[in-house]
C-alpha cells in the first residue's frame, strides 16, 4: 500500500512532468484575462454587480478559455518545428497538447454548467429568478444554431476524451477517432464568432484578438482536415534491405537516394509503409551519408509492428516524414550518462554512428537494460562500437533481475553532478527514474528523456 508520503512523491513527480503543460495552462488563462478585460464585458460586470450578470459573463469568460486551450492544442498538432523545439520535442508537445485538451474539457462544463445549470435549477423550482433573465434574448436562426453547434462540441469533447485516457483503446481507433478534433473546433470556432457578434463585441480589443485567436485555429484545422501536416517533409523512400535480428527485432534499411535528407543523430521520423493507412514513429538509428541509407531497428509491440515482420519486403515504397526530435546529445558537459532501456537503445546506436566521422571528445557511460546476456544484446556489434569510440558500456541483464537504479549509476560512473542524463525507454523507467533523480537533489534540466510515447 502506497503510504501518504509516496502518493504526495508520485504526484509532484508526475507534476515535474506537468510542468510545461502547467506553464501553457497557466498562459493561456492569463491570454483570456487579457482578452476578457479588452471587452466591454468587466464594465458590465461592474455597473450591474448581480448572479446573472455574474453568470453572463462567467460564461464569456469560460468560453475565451475554451476556445484558447482548444486553439493552442491544435497548433501543436502541426508539428511546427519552432513549437516542437521550445516544449523540446514532439513526445513533449503531444503531452502538452493532451493537457491543454483536458483543460479545455474542463473550462467547457463550466461554460455549459453556468449556462444550463440555472435553467434546470429554475425549472426545478430551487431557484428564484425573473424569468426574464433565462430566456434567450433572441431565437434568431444565427443564434440557435451556435447553441447547438456548441452543445455538440461539449459532447463531441467529452467523449473523445474518455477514448483519449483509455489506453486499452488500440492506437489507431484512438488517432481516427482524435481527427474528429478537428471537426469540433470548427463547431465551437462557430458558435463563439457568433457569440461575440451577438453581444455586438466583435470590434472591441478582445473581439478582435480573439476572432485572431480563432482564425489561428481554423487554419489549423483546416490543416489537419486535409491532411497536410507535416506535408513539406514528406518524400518516399524504398526498402532496400532487411535483417531479422531475433524473433522481436528487425532492422529496417530505407534509401533516400535523390532526397535532401537533413537530419541530427537522436532524431526520427514518420514512417508510412504501404500496407498501413496510419504513419508510426520510429528513430533512425544510422544513417549511411555516402550511400543514402537510413536503417530503422523496430520492435514488435503491436499491431502495426507485428504485421511489419511478416509483410514488409525488399522494393516496397515507404513515405517518410521528418525529421523530428530534440534528443540530440548537445550539452556543454565534459560527462554524459546514457540510460537506454530495451528498443530505446535506438538514439543511442544513432550517436555511436554519428562518432564514426566526428570524433567523441567526452567521457560517456551507457548503461543499457535489455532481456538477456552481454552476446546476445542489440545490436550485436554494440559493444564494440562503444570500445572503438570510447564509450563505456553497462549492461544490465533484467531476465537475471539485474535493475538500474540511481546507486548503480553512480557507483559505476561516479558522482551525478558535472553530468548530464539522457535516458530513453518505457514509459514506466523513466518516470521511476525521474522520482529518484528528484530525490537525490539531480538538477532537473540536465536529465533529457524521450520515452517513445505519444498518447
Ligand atoms: C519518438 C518515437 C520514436 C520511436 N522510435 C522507435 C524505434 O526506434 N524503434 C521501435 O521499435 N519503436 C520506436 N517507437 C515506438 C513505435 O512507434 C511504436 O512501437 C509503434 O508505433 C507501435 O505500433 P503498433 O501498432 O505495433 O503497436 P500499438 O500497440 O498499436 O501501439 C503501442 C504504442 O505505440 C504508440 N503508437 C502506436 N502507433 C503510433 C503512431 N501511429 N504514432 C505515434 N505513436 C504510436 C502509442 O503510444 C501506443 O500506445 C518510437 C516511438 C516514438 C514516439
Amino acid at each position: 500500500m502506497l503510504l501518504p508520503f509516496e502518493i504526495l512523491q508520485s504526484i509532484f513527480v508526475e507534476n515535474f512532468n506537468k510542468m510545461k503543460a502547467l506553464q501553457i495552462i497557466l498562459y493561456s488563462v492569463l491570454s483570456g484575462i487579457l482578452i476578457f478585460v479588452s471587452t466591454p464585458a468587466l464594465r458590465q460586470l461592474i455597473e450591474n454587480p448581480n448572479f446573472m450578470e455574474f453568470r453572463e459573463q462567467f460564461i464569456f469568460f469560460t468560453g475565451i478559455c475554451t476556445m484558447i486551450f482548444m486553439t493552442t492544442a491544435m497548433l501543436i498538432s502541426l508539428r511546427i518545428p519552432l513549437i516542437s523545439k521550445y516544449l523540446k520535442g514532439l513526445d513533449k508537445a503531444y503531452s502538452v497538447h493532451k493537457n491543454l485538451g483536458l483543460a479545455a474539457a474542463v473550462s467547457l462544463s463550466f461554460h455549459y454548467l453556468a449556462e444550463d445549470a440555472p435553467k434546470w435549477l429554475y425549472n426545478a423550482g430551487l431557484l428564484k429568478i425573473n424569468e426574464n433573465y433565462l430566456s434567450e434574448n433572441n431565437n434568431e436562426f444565427f443564434h440557435e444554431s451556435g447553441l447547438l453547434a456548441a452543445l455538440i462540441a461539449f459532447f463531441l469533447i467529452i467523449i473523445l476524451l474518455i477514448i483519449t485516457q483509455i489506453h486499452k483503446i488500440p492506437y489507431h481507433w484512438f488517432r481516427s477517432t482524435h481527427k474528429i478534433f478537428s471537426v469540433v473546433y470548427l463547431f465551437a470556432a462557430y458558435h463563439a464568432v457568433l457569440s461575440l457578434i451577438d453581444r455586438h463585441w466583435q470590434f472591441s480589443l478582445g473581439g478582435i484578438l480573439l476572432i485572431f485567436i480563432i482564425f489561428l485555429g481554423i487554419i489549423a484545422s483546416l490543416v489537419s482536415i486535409l491532411a497536410k501536416i507535416g506535408e513539406k517533409r514528406k518524400f518516399s523512400a524504398k526498402i532496400v534491405k532487411i535483417d531479422i535480428f531475433c524473433k522481436n527485432i528487425l532492422d529496417v534499411y530505407l534509401s533516400v537516394e535523390n532526397q535532401e535528407f537533413k537530419y541530427k543523430a537522436g532524431q526520427y521520423v514518420f514512417l508510412k509503409f504501404s500496407f498501413s493507412s496510419e504513419p508510426h514513429p520510429f528513430t533512425i538509428s544510422s544513417f549511411d551519408m555516402k550511400r543514402k541509407i537510413l536503417r530503422f531497428s523496430i520492435k514488435d509491440l503491436g499491431d502495426f509492428t507485428h504485421n511489419l515482420f511478416n509483410i514488409a519486403k525488399i522494393g516496397d515504397e515507404v513515405e517518410v516524414e521528418g525529421a523530428y526530435g530534440e534528443f540530440l546529445f548537445e550539452d556543454d558537459f565534459n560527462r554524459q550518462i546514457w540510460i537506454a532501456a530495451g528498443i530505446g537503445i535506438t538514439p543511442f546506436m544513432a550517436r555511436l554512428d554519428y562518432f564514426s566521422t566526428n570524433k567523441n571528445n567526452k567521457q560517456i557511460f551507457l548503461f543499457y537494460s535489455s532481456r538477456g546476456h552481454k552476446n546476445e544484446i542489440f545490436p550485436k556489434d554494440l559493444e564494440q562500437i562503444c570500445s572503438l569510440n570510447n564509450v563505456k558500456l553497462i549492461h544490465v541483464n533484467t531476465l537475471e533481475n539485474q535493475r538500474i537504479t540511481i546507486d548503480f549509476i553512480k557507483e559505476k560512473s561516479g558522482d551525478l553532478e558535472n553530468a548530464s542524463l539522457w535516458f530513453c525507454g518505457n514509459e514506466n523507467f523513466g518516470h521511476s527514474l525521474l522520482k529518484w533523480l528528484k530525490f537525490s537533489n539531480f538538477d532537473m534540466k540536465n536529465l533529457h528523456y524521450d520515452t517513445f510515447n505519444m498518447r
